[in-house]
């Protein structure tokens, strides 16, 4: 396997949200488990993204309201 790093500026993809990550922000990538992939995109209405472009798929901890993943997910435009 070849990964390269640190070629592609992480941002978050949330639309209307352009948190890098910082100090206060953390960046996630997507599950790998389909189902909660799915819903992730959906509450991000991010649907329209096809599976080439999720691996470089971001989300900040902004939209968390536990600042994790594992916490619920919510809708915030920033
Ligand atoms: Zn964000």
């Amino acid at each position: 396997m070849n990964t390269k790093k640190g070629s592609v500026s992480r941002m978050c993809k949330v639309l209307n949200c352009r948190n890098l990550k910082s100090a206060s922000v953390k960046l996630y990538s997507l599950p790998k488990d389909g189902v909660r992939r799915d819903l992730w995109l959906e509450r991000m209405n991010l649907n329209y993204i096809n599976d080439t472009n999720l691996k470089n798929l971001y989300v900040c901890s902004d939209h968390f309201l536990t600042g994790k993943p594992s916490g619920e997910f919510h809708k915030k435009t920033c």
